[in-house]
Parts: structure tokens; sequence; C-alpha cells
């Protein structure tokens, strides 16, 4: 599949299906789960366009699929989020007359069909839609091209999710990277050489629907089709719904906010937990961009007993905001310039956001990570452990393993459906080398649990902790937990909030508490002895196959 990516055969498919069919009796822009947002929104913007030139309605169209929830192991908040953001997006686009119609529809396989029918029940011969770059997708879009074109209809799927689009930069020998470093340095090139990229937004996005057409026999009923107040096999229990509603509040207006508190405002003491960060950005005074959480990010990015990163994952893996977006935020401080430096906040922050680039460019031209393969094939045989595999695998899920950097930040993610990035890295390393659990376990769990689950990231962030994936940590580079625990936690604020057995422990032995004071206070012995895991790993990294 890496040979033949079906990223390339839809760019194939759209060049073959590319035509001007006439003009028809409307403009289709079918929305997906990437991109809840009007804003700067390519394809959005396309339709418009298209619609006015044509003097014909524009719809949007968003299908449900359930399917594709459960095969991508999706979150049942992460379709709560979705149900949330179409909700504000149907009102908006109520404002300019269009449309927004919301189906449901199993099976996935004839998703293009369905489509189709919709677009000929409308009249429409032109359907726009940002790409999507997950293999199922892909292999969906290339079949609504082919039955398509046969029924005269122009399909036109344009790239929207990165900053610059997965096949735009390779190396020298016209392959796709697979080292962030020099990635990044073409990827600087890029941008330098089209500025388009970033500015995207002085194309109208959305344009009013040229006449009113809510009396319109067709058109004017889909203004009643409802957004579903949930999808079935995804219910959140009402406490949850609650709680991720304070916490991930819906639509770009917040998203907007919760960019602009990250781009000007400082964190004021520690801000752990379920914190909906917008009540303090009407409080907080507005800081230079040296003194903001984006120009402290470089040094602080990596301490997790404070509110210091943007938060904005949600938002980004749901397309809320665009890439774009961020990184124009950040320009108003360099003089209209990027500032992709290793040295300042602002530049660090934006090689996160190259990151995001990196793990879809990956994606999209090394299918196969996304199937349950290793990007580095020599580890497909690592021996993992069977035996306790239940066991160790539930209590990492429940935060129970005995390690208290590592039990916080796993019920962090059960809390708020996010857990911060080093985070990230510890659980996954202890998981994979400490347990010896197959990585692909913990990245399923994280689909399921997160409402930021992005398969890319997700993905890349798992093949990195295994030492399996593009440019990965060296498989015998094994993080001690404790350690990252003082560096991370210095405060141990962080593991007193999410792990209240520990609330009262004051002093080192929060990061490692000590059998009989762990004992006394009901909190879990560690399963395993760091040390000796450490060197059962190397072993078997060194020897895949083998004990
Ligand atoms: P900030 O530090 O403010 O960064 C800004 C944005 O840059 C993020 O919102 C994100 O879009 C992007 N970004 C930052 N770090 C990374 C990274 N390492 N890789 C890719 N993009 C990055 N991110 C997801 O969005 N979805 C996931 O499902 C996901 N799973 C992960 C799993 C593992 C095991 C690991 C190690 C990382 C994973 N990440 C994932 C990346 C990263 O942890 C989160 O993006 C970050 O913690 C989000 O917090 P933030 O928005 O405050 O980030």
């Amino acid at each position: 599949v890496d040979r033949d990516p079906p990223f390339f055969k839809l760019l194939n498919a759209l060049k073959d299906n590319a035509r001007s069919s006439p003009k028809g009796a409307s403009v289709v822009y079918w929305m997906r789960m990437e991109d809840l947002r009007i804003s700067d929104n390519r394809a959005l913007a396309q339709a418009s366009a298209l619609a006015q030139k044509d003097n014909v309605p524009l719809v949007v169209l968003f299908v449900l699929s359930p399917q594709d929830y459960i095969a991508h192991d999706r979150s049942a908040r992460r379709i709560d989020f979705t149900l949330r953001n179409l909700h504000e997006i149907k009102s908006s686009l109520a404002e300019h007359h269009v449309p927004l119609c919301t189906t449901s529809h199993t099976p996935r396989i004839s998703i293009p069909s369905h489509v189709l029918s919709l677009l000929k029940e409308w009249g429409a011969t032109q359907l726009f839609a940002n790409i999507e770059h997950e293999v199922d997708e892909l292999r969906r879009d290339i079949k609504l091209c082919e039955l398509a074109k046969k029924e005269g209809i122009d399909c036109s799927f344009v790239h929207d999710k990165c900053i610059v689009p997965p096949g735009d930069i390779l190396t020298k020998e016209g392959k796709a990277y697979s080292v962030y470093s020099p990635f990044l340095r073409s990827w600087i090139k890029h941008l330098s050489l089209k500025k388009e990229d970033i500015h995207l937004t002085h194309a109208p996005t959305l344009a009013d629907n040229a006449f009113s057409i809510r009396d319109h026999s067709t058109f004017g009923r889909l203004f009643e089709v409802p957004v579903p107040e949930e999808v079935e096999g995804f219910t959140l229990q009402p406490d949850e719904k609650e709680r991720m509603r304070f916490c991930w509040p819906a639509g770009e207006d917040a998203a907007r906010q919760i960019l602009d508190r990250f781009v000007h405002t400082m964190a004021r003491g520690s801000q752990l937990g379920a914190v909906n960060p917008l009540p303090e950005n009407a409080k907080a005074p507005r800081n230079s961009a040296k003194d903001s959480r984006l120009g402290k990010y470089k040094a602080a990015r990596d301490k997790v007993d404070a509110d210091t990163t943007s938060r904005l994952s949600p938002y980004l893996a749901a397309g809320v905001i665009s890439a774009r977006q961020c990184i124009r935020a950040t320009t108003e401080f360099s003089s209209g310039k990027i500032d992709v430096s290793s040295e300042t906040g602002i530049g660090r922050w934006v090689q996160e956001i190259a990151w995001r680039d990196f793990y879809t460019h990956v994606l999209a031209l090394f299918p196969r990570v996304s199937m349950g393969r290793p990007f580095q094939e020599k580890f497909a045989n690592i021996k993992w452990e069977a035996e306790t595999h239940k066991d160790h695998l539930q209590a990492w899920k429940d935060g129970r393993t005995g390690v208290p950097i590592v039990d916080a930040g796993m019920r962090q993610a059960r809390a708020m459906g996010w857990m911060h990035n080093r985070l990230r890295m510890i659980v996954a390393m202890y998981l994979v080398k400490d347990l010896m659990i197959d990585w692909r376990l913990g990245e399923k769990y994280f689909m399921e649990i997160l409402i930021d689950g992005d398969l890319a990231s997700n993905n890349g962030g798992w093949q990195w902790s295994a030492s399996t994936g593009v440019d990965p940590a060296p498989y015998f580079r094994i993080f001690n937990p404790y350690i990252q625990s003082q560096k991370a936690d210095p405060t141990g604020d962080f593991i007193r909030h999410f792990v209240p057995e520990l609330a009262n422990v004051r002093g080192p032995e929060i990061h490692n508490p000590s059998p009989k004071l762990a004992d006394k206070l009901g909190y879990p012995r560690p399963r395993v002895d760091h040390n000796e895991a450490r060197q059962r790993a190397i072993r078997r990294y060194k020897s895949p196959g083998q004990e």
C-alpha cells in the first residue's frame, strides 16, 4: 500500500474527474469531521464562490458514519464534540441563508452512492470537500469520483488540513520525509516561497446565498433537518457530557478565544483539571508576546503542573480552527514573518504545528502505519507480554499502575479527554517499555478516550514512544518515569490534583512513594521494577522475536 498510496490515487482520480460541468441547480460542500468551521475553509470558500458566480444555492452536507467511528475507535467525546460544533455551524450558516443537511448513513461502503443520490436530488453538478488522509476515507472519495464522473458531476477535493499539503515537499530523491529535521527545513523553505499557504482568509469564505431559498421546495426543507443530539453507540453519561461542554466549549468563537488566551495572556497560578479557559480570558491582563504563554512556551512547555500550552488540539483535530489561523496569530509579533526559531517560544510553538503536518504527511504517504504496521518493519515481531497483559493494561487505563506520574496522566485523560504532551510520552513509553504491552493497544485506547484523537498525530506519537516509527526515540533510550516526574511536575501539584490518594504527600516521595506509605494511603505498589523492565525491553528490541 505504501508503494501505491491511495492519496496519490485520489489526486489522479481528481485530475480525471476535472471537467467543467454545466451549471447545476446547486453547489454542494461536503463538510467532514476534520473541517468543522466556516472561516478559513478552502473547500467551503471555493464552493461558495462558485455558487455566487452561478447564482445558485449553496448546500452544506454532513454525513454521520457510525461504522467509520467504530472502525477508527472514535471516542464518544469526539462524536459529541462534532455534534456540538455542527449545531453552532448550522445556525451560523442559516444566517447566510445556507442550509446544513446532516444525514446518517450505514453501511459505510455505500456512502459514495448515498452522497451521489443527494447530489442528484439537489441537481448539483459540482461537489467540493477538503481531503481526509486516512486510507478508508481516501478510498471512499476515489469511489465517489468514479461514480460522479459517470453522472457528469465534478468533484473538487482540496488540501486544507496542513499548512503545507502532503506531497508538496519531498526529499531530493523525490521521496516522502521520514525524519523531522530535514522535513522542517523544507517546510520553512516552502513557506518562504508560498506565502499564500498561510494567508488564505483573504479569499471570501462564505457569501450569502444569493436569494432566499427558504421557500424553495427542495432546499427550504433542508433548514429543518436537525443535527442529531447523539449517535447511537456513542452516548455520553449526562455528567460527562456536562464536563466535556465545560472543558471544551464548541464553536469557532471559543477556539479563537482559546488561541487569543494562549497568545496574549500568562498562566496565573496553577490551572489544573477540568478548567474551562474562557472565563479567565476576560479578566486576565494582556501580556506582551514575550511574557505570554506563547512567549514562555519554550521554557514552560514541558511542565505539567501549570497550564502553559495552548490546549487547542481538540479544535485543531476537528478543524474548528485552522492551523493557518494559529500560525497567522503568531506573526503579529514578528512583523508578519513566520518565526520558526528553536530559540523562541513562538518558534517552538510553530514547530509543534509543523509536527502535526509531518505526521499527516507520513499518514498520507506511508499509509501502512495506520494499518497496524510499524514504520520500522524490523520491529514487527517484538515479543509483547501476554500473561500479565489484561491486568496491566487495565491498571494503566485506570491510572492504578503505582507510578504516580503515569496514574495522574491517565486520570487526566479520563477526566478531561485530553492530556499534556509530555504526559502522553511518559504514559505511552511506560506502557510499551515498562509493561511491555503492544503499542497498538495504547494507540486504540487513546482514540477511544481523547477528545482530540487524530489518527496521524496519535499514531505518530505512539510509534515515536514505541521506537517503531518515523524519527522515533531510540529503543534503548527509555524514560525513567520517576526522573520524568521530577522534571515535569517539580511541585508535585499535578499528581496531587489527579491522584487524591496522594493529595497530602509532600516532598520528593510524591514521585515514588515507599511501599509502606503507598499501603497506608491505599495507593497501589508499582507493577514492575523499572530497572528490570528496562533491561527486558532492551533485550527484546535488540532481538525481536526472542524472549
Ligand atoms: P501545544 O503544545 O499548544 O501545540 C499546539 C498544537 O500543535 C497542538 O494542538 C497540536 O495540534 C500540535 N502538536 C503539538 N505537539 C504535537 C506532536 N507531538 N505531534 C503532532 N502534533 C502536535 N495530538 C493530537 O492532536 N491528537 C492525538 O490523538 C494525539 N495523540 C498523541 C499520542 C501520543 C502517544 C503522543 C506522544 C502525542 C500525541 N499527540 C496528539 C500530540 C500532542 O501530545 C498533542 O497535540 C498536544 O498535547 C496537545 O496539547 P496542546 O494543544 O496544548 O498543544
